[in-house]
Order: C-alpha cells, then sequence, then structure tokens
C-alpha cells in the first residue's frame, strides 16, 4: 500500500510573522514541518508498519524546501515529493489541490492523509478538494481509523457526537490532533533522513498549466479584546456562567 500523507511546510510559528507588500505572508527562510501534520505522519507510518507499504510525503512549498519534509522522513516516511514553482507564487488553496491531487495521480497512492486544516493558513479546504479532483470518498474530521483489507473506517468528530463512516481504497482521510501521538525521530532516524530520496518537482513535470488567481485586498490587526464580563457571585452565578457557556457554544 502506498500512503501519500501531504505535509505542508510552514514558517516557524514561534518566530514573529509579517506580512509583504502584496499582504501575503512572508515566507522566506526556513520552513518547518506543521505540527499538524505529525499526526497524518504517524498514522501513514502505523497503517503500512501493520499493513505493509511505504508513506510517501507530499509537499507543494516556495523555493523547494525540504527542512519540513526532513523531519517526516526522519520519523520514518520513505520518501518525498516536494513541488515547487514561481507560477505558484501566492497560490490559493484550490490551486494547492490541483498541485497535490497530480502528484498522488503519478505516485499511484491508494491513501492520501492530510490534517484538517493547517496552522497557518487554516481554510480546511483542500482534503475535499483534492478528494473531489480524483474523484474519491472523502472521510473528514477523523479521530480514529481502522484500516481491513481495502476498507477503511474512520470515526468522524463532529459538533455534537461521532460518525462512523466507512469507505474503500482509494480515499483521502483527513485527520484531528490527538488521532495518534507522534514518535519523536530517533538519532539513527535523524541521520537516515539525509540520505532518503526527495523529487523535486514543477508544474510542467507534472503537466499542469496553474493560474493564480486569487489577491490579497485588504489585511487589518484583530480588535483587542474588550475586558470581558465581570459576574458578581449573588447566588445566582453558576447559572450565568453555565448560560455564557451555552451562548458560545462551549456547552
Ligand atoms: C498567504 C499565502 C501565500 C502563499 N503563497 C504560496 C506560494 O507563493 N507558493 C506556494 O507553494 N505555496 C503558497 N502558499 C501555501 C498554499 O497556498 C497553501 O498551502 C494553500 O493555500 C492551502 O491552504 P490552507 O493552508 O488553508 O489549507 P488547509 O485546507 O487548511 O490544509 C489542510 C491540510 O492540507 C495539507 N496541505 C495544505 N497545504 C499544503 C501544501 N502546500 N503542501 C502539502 N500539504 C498541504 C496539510 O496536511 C494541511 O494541514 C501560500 C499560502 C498562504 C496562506
Amino acid at each position: 500500500m502506498k500512503v501519500a500523507v501531504c505535509t505542508k511546510q510552514i514558517p516557524d510559528p514561534q518566530a514573529p510573522q509579517h506580512l509583504g507588500e502584496d499582504l501575503r505572508l512572508v515566507r522566506s527562510g526556513k520552513a518547518l514541518l506543521d505540527d499538524a501534520d505529525t499526526y497524518g505522519v504517524e498514522l501513514g507510518l502505523r497503517l503500512t508498519e501493520a499493513s505493509g507499504g511505504d508513506v510517501v510525503v507530499v509537499s507543494m512549498v516556495p523555493g523547494g524546501e525540504t527542512a519540513g519534509v526532513r523531519q517526516a522522513l526522519a520519523m520514518g516516511a520513505a520518501s518525498a515529493v516536494v513541488v515547487s514553482d514561481e507560477r505558484l507564487e501566492g497560490a490559493d488553496a484550490l490551486t494547492t489541490a490541483r498541485v497535490l491531487a497530480a502528484v498522488v495521480r503519478r505516485l499511484g497512492a491508494d491513501l492520501v492523509i492530510t490534517a484538517t486544516e493547517s496552522t497557518d493558513g487554516y481554510t480546511g479546504t483542500v482534503a475535499g478538494q483534492i478528494a473531489g479532483l480524483l474523484g474519491w470518498p472523502a472521510l473528514t474530521f477523523t479521530r480514529g481509523l481502522h484500516l481491513e483489507g481495502s476498507r477503511v473506517t474512520a470515526e468522524r468528530q463532529v459538533e455534537d457526537g461521532v460518525w462512523v463512516v466507512e469507505a474503500e481504497l482509494p480515499c483521502v482521510v483527513s485527520v484531528t490532533a490527538g488521532i495518534v501521538d507522534p514518535r519523536y525521530p530517533s538519532f539513527k532516524g535523524i541521520m537516515s533522513a539525509k540520505s532518503k530520496p526527495v523529487e523535486q518537482l514543477s508544474l510542467d513535470d507534472l503537466g499542469l498549466g496553474v493560474q493564480v488567481r486569487e489577491r490579497v485586498r485588504s489585511a487589518r490587526e484583530a480588535e483587542a479584546r474588550s475586558a470581558g464580563t465581570v459576574i458578581e457571585d449573588d447566588g445566582t452565578a453558576e447559572a450565568a456562567i453555565v448560560a455564557f457557556l451555552e451562548s458560545i457554544k462551549v456547552l
């Protein structure tokens, strides 16, 4: 079984972020493996360790960056495919999904794993778009997964409960944080990641002629938080707090 795990390489979330003149996030410098994708890498490794096969990590990123995919290779993925092309500058989610779907077709993957949403863009749309482009089932918001032969059973986390859904391979699965505990790369894994194959592809290699059509019109700082509401306990505080938490759908 070939499992393609989509891994986004993002600017260090701990470092200060700033926007360029085009109002897009400045993506120069080292990119790291999005923490949200470590769960997908771990799931892919566990599935292939149990049923045979390989994990290939797939990433679209400016400048041929590989630092993030090397982290996934150090965890145990067998190889990586990185797509970079100047024509992808400012790529939106659908363009990204087109690129990732083309790589999946080229690999002949049986299963695609993504995170539910990335840490820096968080549209949460890429998994569904890849599935739509490939014509495969999309098992989204997956918090538990079982593979038996070619049958995938997923527990989907929804707002007020859990759905259990099934699909046959090939399919696309987006996973929530916590579906599995990602392993830490061992020293041996870090050393062997340096020599694992990383294929660099352009749009021409994929036979794609994409046109980036989205632009950012404006951007502004989020409003500062207001002081909040103080509830004095005159015996009704508990009910007031419960009512407030219900109004924001925490309860
Ligand atoms: C402002 C901005 C400018 C950008 N400019 C460029 C650019 O110039 N060149 C470029 O190559 N990319 C660029 N990107 C990255 C690319 O466009 C995003 O990956 C894409 O828009 C997906 O959006 P998202 O992160 O909201 O996806 P989501 O739907 O939130 O992502 C869900 C999951 O899909 C997978 N995924 C998403 N994106 C990728 C990816 N790129 N590679 C592998 N897996 C992925 C991950 O598993 C991710 O957790 C840019 C992104 C932003 C936000």
